[in-house]
C-alpha cells in the first residue's frame, strides 16, 4: 500500500532535524529519510564538538524557538568567545541523542533510516512521489541538494578550493592545556616547522581529550600522532583513534531559490522584509592547504536570510534548507555553520506546512 504525508524530509542533519520537528509540530505528516543509521548528519557523526552560527558578536541568540531549544537540550558549558565570535562546545554524542529526543517526543513524524533517497517522481512542477511515499512537499536538507538534483532544478556548487574537506578526530589522554590561541600555538608550531598540513584544536567537554581539526591526508595523521608523541610534552600517552579517518566535506550543492543570498548581502548585514532566519558569522573559507580565510560583518551586525530563499525557484512543492538554500558561494561559506542550519530548517518546516495549509485553501 502506498503511505501518504504532507511533507518528506530528506536528511537529518542539524536542518532536517529542524524542519522534521517544525513540519511536525505544525500538524503536518513528516516522513524524514536519511541515508544514515540516525539522526545527526554532520553535526552528530563527524567529530564535531563546536555549534557556530548561534549568537551575534556580544553573545547574543540569534534566533529563538527550535534552534534556541535545540542548542539548551545540548548546553553542558557556557558559550566560549573565540577570537570575535561565540560558539557552543557540545559532544556530538549528546547531540544525536537530543535529535532522536526531539523527533520522538514529535507528533506526527515518521523516520526512516538506512534510506537513500530514491524514485523521486514530479508532474506539473511539482514532486508528487519519493521512496515509494506519495508526498505533498518535500524539504531537501541533504547538504547536496540530492532531490534538486533528481527533478533537474538549477543548483549552484561550492567546490574544495575554497571549502577544503577536513579531519576530526579525538585524542585522548593528553595533559595539556589547549583552552587558549597561545597555548594552542605552542603545540602547532613545531608541527608547522615540521612540515605538517595546518590544524586547529577546537574545545572539548571531556577532560584529556584534544578534538583535532587537521586538512592533511589520511596517510599522515599516525605520523602526526607519532611526532606529537616523541616531541611535545603532554601528548607523550595519547591513544591512536580506532576510528576510520574519513575526512568531513565542507563543500556542498544549493538549489537556486526565489532570491539567491550573496556574500555582499552577508557582509552588508543586509535586512529583508520576509526575514526567517539571522545570522552574524564570517565568510569562512578553507583552501586545500588547510589555510583558512574570514571576512567579518560589521560589528555588532546580522544578516538576514528570506523565506524567498528557502522556496526553489523551479519547482513549486520544493523548500530547502542548511547547506543548500539558495545562496551563492561567498554567502554559504557564512551560512553553512550549523546554528544557521537549525534556524533554516525549522523555518523551512513552518513555511512548507503554511504553503500547504494555504493550497488546502485553494
Ligand atoms: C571540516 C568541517 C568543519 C566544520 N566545523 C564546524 C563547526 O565547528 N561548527 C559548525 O557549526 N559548523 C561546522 N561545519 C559546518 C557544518 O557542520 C555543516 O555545514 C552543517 O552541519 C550542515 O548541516 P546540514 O543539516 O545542512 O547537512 P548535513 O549535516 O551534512 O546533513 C545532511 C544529511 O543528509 C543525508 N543525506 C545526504 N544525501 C542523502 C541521500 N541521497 N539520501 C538520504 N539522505 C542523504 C546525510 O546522511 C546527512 O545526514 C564544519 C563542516 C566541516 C566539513
Amino acid at each position: 500500500m502506498i503511505k501518504n504525508f504532507d511533507i518528506a524530509v530528506v536528511g537529518s542533519g542539524a536542518a532536517g532535524i529542524a524542519a522534521a520537528v517544525a513540519a511536525g509540530r505544525a500538524g503536518c505528516s513528516t516522513v524524514l529519510l536519511d541515508q544514515k543509521s540516525g539522526p545527526g548528519g554532520t553535526g552528530g557523526f563527524s567529530g564535531l564538538t563546536t555549534l557556530c552560527g548561534l549568537y551575534d558578536d556580544e553573545g547574543n541568540m540569534l534566533n529563538n524557538g527550535f534552534t534556541q531549544e535545540f542548542a539548551e537540550s545540548l548546553r553542558e558549558s557556557d558559550p566560549l568567545k573565540m577570537g570575535h565570535v561565540w560558539v557552543l562546545p557540545y559532544r556530538p554524542a549528546r547531540f544525536r541523542e537530543a535529535a532522536q529526543q526531539m523527533l520522538a517526543a514529535t507528533n506526527n513524524v515518521r523516520a526512516q533510516w538506512n534510506a537513500r533517497v530514491t524514485d523521486v517522481q514530479t508532474e506539473s512542477n511539482r514532486i508528487n512521489c519519493l521512496n515509494g511515499f506519495k508526498v505533498r512537499a518535500v524539504i531537501d536538507c541533504t547538504g547536496t541538494a540530492e532531490v534538486a538534483r533528481a527533478v533537474h532544478a538549477e543548483c549552484l556548487a561550492t567546490d574544495e578550493n575554497t571549502q577544503a574537506p577536513a579531519h576530526l578526530f579525538p585524542l585522548h589522554n593528553v595533559k595539556r592545556d589547549l583552552t587558549t590561541t597561545a597555548a594552542a600555538a605552542q603545540v602547532m608550531l613545531p608541527l608547522a616547522r615540521a612540515g605538517f598540513p595546518p590544524l586547529s584544536f577546537q574545545p572539548s567537554l571531556e577532560a584529556d581529550v584534544a578534538m583535532i581539526k587537521f586538512t592533511g591526508s589520511a596517510e599522515q595523521i599516525p605520523l602526526l600522532i607519532d611526532f606529537l608523541r616523541r616531541n611535545v610534552s603532554g601528548f607523550e600517552h595519547c591513544a591512536t583513534p580506532t576510528t576510520q579517518f574519513i575526512p568531513a566535506n565542507r563543500a556542498g550543492r544549493m538549489i537556486v531559490g526565489e532570491y539567491l543570498l550573496t556574500g555582499a548581502d552577508v557582509l552588508g548585514a543586509r535586512k529583508f522584509p520576509d526575514v526567517v532566519a539571522r545570522c552574524a558569522w564570517p565568510v569562512e573559507q578553507w583552501n586545500p592547504e588547510g589555510k583558512v580565510q574570514l571576512r567579518y560583518l560589521p560589528q555588532h551586525e546580522h544578516y538576514d536570510i528570506p523565506a524567498r530563499c528557502l522556496r526553489a525557484a523551479a519547482i513549486s512543492n520544493l523548500f530547502m534548507a542548511g547547506k543548500t538554500i539558495s545562496a551563492d558561494v561567498d554567502a554559504i561559506a557564512s551560512a553553512r555553520v550549523m546554528g544557521c542550519c537549525l534556524a533554516t530548517g525549522a523555518a523551512a518546516g513552518k513555511l512548507a506546512a503554511e504553503w500547504l495549509h494555504s493550497s488546502d485553501k485553494e
